[in-house]
């Protein structure tokens, strides 16, 4: 319950009479962990039974709750309109309870290594539905720490974001052990550099020291390169002085060379970046480090004297480590969601008589044919989620000024969400799961299958760029709109 519900909340007690205080009240019970109206014994029954009535507990449903042998818990939910989100409470043997949260349903972004980006990319959530997830968790047990490092990407959803950590102080989680997490989405960094004051604590996810293997690994690299993010995270650290921490997971063979690692050592400047290397959760597409190759590499950042930690996994399980938040309802095999998918897939396939060529065999480490369309298409789809996320981001700061945008929402609204059918229609299609059945049986065909992607991603640009202009021109001339 944020400022939204307590907007509702007001409304209620003003139609009935009551003083606003009525509205911190409740919000009072229910960040100490109140699991319902009728335990706010300082509210007058009558007026709990309206809210009862007239005001949902909470903006989400609970529709399925796991819970991993290390003690994590994982709980997957449901917006209103029926966006899967999920998140995590994490039990640690020092006392620690820590919740990893989601900032979207879904991911526009499609970092190969992270099962989330694999879905389909849902909707910002709102400041509402971001706390309703710590509430959740707050009602089992008292929680301490917060991790924005479930699904989606926090800096696309800035204001709902910060508007929640703010308040997860409520809850029991302070400003400083709140920590927004990011790919490097430097129009959403930059304001929290600029703007958000409070001591929140900021992650990059890095996961390669090149530019060149970071665009391959994360495809909006390409947007927003490293020398720009890191200069970000500099001016952070040099407003905040707090470190910022480094997020590399550790992918067999593609990241976690001894000569990586010194090149990652070169890259951060020990004053300004702590960093905390992850094993590789499977979701399908790499290979995990060795336990060697972990302990090889961190013995270069320590005697870089760069400080490094190796994360604890927990919840592996239940998918709830890092990178395997989904949403998806269906069994899964040990090795990861989308593997064991494909895997049935391809066996179907097999059996019925339609088998993929031996050439695009899915040996996941090298550069199969699943592989390389993923990555060709990945910048594809990233760039056009990112326009309309900025569009966006553009019509909702000016919205407040000009009242004749209301039209022009309007119409962007609608032409993101037909855009957004047809990039879910893109994304889908390249997705692991219903991949198989796309990957054509020759080149040609494969070509012609990239070829109306990179079409419809151009198509969404072009749209992005022409309500961008509108919104501009809107600007210049708000009477003419
Ligand atoms: N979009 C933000 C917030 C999500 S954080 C960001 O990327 O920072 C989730 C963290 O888990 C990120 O550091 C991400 O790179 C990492 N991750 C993703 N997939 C993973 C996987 N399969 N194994 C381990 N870590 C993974």
């Amino acid at each position: 319950m944020s400022r939204v519900d307590l907007a509702l909340l007001r409304d209620v007690f003003e139609a009935a009479g009551e003083p606003p205080y009525r509205a911190g009240q409740v919000w009072e019970w229910a960040a100490r962990g109140a699991a319902s109206y009728a335990e706010m014994t300082n509210v007058p029954g009558a007026l709990r039974d309206r809210l009862a009535a007239e005001v949902p507990f909470s903006t989400l449903d609970v529709e399925r709750e796991e819970r991993a042998r290390d003690g994590t818990a994982k709980t997957l939910f449901r917006t209103r309109d029926g966006h899967p989100v999920e998140a995590v409470l994490m039990r640690y043997r020092d006392g620690r309870r820590s919740l990893c949260l989601s900032s979207q349903s879904g991911c526009p972004l499609t970092c190969t290594f992270c099962a989330t980006g694999q879905m389909a990319f849902g909707r910002n959530l709102s400041a509402s539905e971001i706390l309703d997830q710590a509430l959740h968790f707050r009602r089992i047990e008292a929680v301490d720490h917060a991790v924005f490092m479930g699904m989606g990407e926090p800096m696309l959803n800035l204001d709902a974001v910060v508007d929640a950590a703010r308040l997860l102080a409520d809850v029991g989680i302070t400003n400083r052990r709140a920590t927004v997490s990011t790919v490097g989405w430097l129009p959403g960094l930059r304001r929290f550099v600029d703007e958000v004051t409070e001591p929140i604590r900021l992650a990059l996810s890095l996961h390669a020291p090149t530019d060149e293997l970071r665009s391959e690994l994360m495809p909006v690299n390409v947007r927003y390169p490293l020398a720009d993010v890191l200069a970000e995270c500099t001016r952070y650290f040099e407003l905040r002085r707090r470190k910022v921490f480094v997020e590399y997971v550790m992918l067999g063979g593609v990241n976690d060379r001894v000569e990586q690692a010194r090149a990652l050592a070169a890259l951060l400047d020990p004053k300004v970046f702590k960093v905390n290397l992850i094993p590789y959760n499977p979701t399908g597409m790499y290979a995990g480090s060795t336990r060697k190759a972990i302990a090889a590499f961190k013995d270069v950042l320590d005697a870089a004297r760069l400080p490094a930690t190796v994360r604890l996994t927990r919840g592996r399980d239940i998918a709830a480590a890092c990178g395997q938040l989904a949403a998806d309802p269906r069994p899964r095999a040990r090795d990861g969601l989308a593997t064991s998918s494909l895997r049935d897939r391809t066996r179907r396939q097999a059996r019925s008589g339609s088998a993929l060529r031996p050439s695009s065999g899915f040996d996941r480490r090298n550069g199969s044919a699943h592989h390389a369309m993923v990555l060709a298409l990945g910048p594809v789809v990233a760039e056009a989620g990112l326009l309309i996320e900025a569009a966006r981001g553009v019509v909702e700061e000016l919205r407040r000024d000009l009242l004749a945008l209301r039209v022009l929402r309007i119409a962007l609204h609608h032409a993101t969400a037909r855009l957004r059918d047809q990039l879910e229609g893109t994304t889908k299609r390249h997705r692991c799961d219903a991949f198989p059945s796309v990957v054509p049986v020759d080149e040609d065909a494969r070509d012609a299958v990239v070829g109306s992607l990179i079409r419809a991603g151009r198509l969404v640009f072009l749209a992005v760029m022409d309500v961008r202009e509108l919104v501009r021109r809107a600007v210049l001339a708000p009477g003419d709109c």
